[in-house]
């Protein structure tokens, strides 16, 4: 039989089956300290008294997404010109 590995929490101090952690690889044992529930509830706490955070959170991806999508345009043109031999107009 398989043996269970199992973490306690550092927010809730249950012992938990590691599943119920996210990784994390700078960790030493490659998990969060906090369980995937008490992180859940931390992160809504966090951002209801840090709203600011929240919004460079949105801005930080909404400009990443932004980004991605003018490079994705960008390869796609690319891979236009080599197929076709030549040159579009987006
Ligand atoms: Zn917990």
């Amino acid at each position: 039989m398989a043996e269970i590995k199992t973490k306690r929490c550092c927010r809730c101090n249950q012992i938990l089956p590691v599943d119920c952690f996210n990784k994390r690889s700078r960790a030493k044992d490659g998990l969060q300290a906090m369980c995937k529930a008490c992180k859940t509830k931390w992160s809504q706490e966090y951002y209801a008294t840090h709203p600011e955070r929240l919004e460079e959170v949105k801005k930080y991806s909404s400009e990443w997404y932004k980004k991605d999508r003018v490079e994705r345009k960008e390869i796609l043109r690319e891979l236009r010109i080599i197929r076709t031999g030549s040159s579009f107009v987006l």
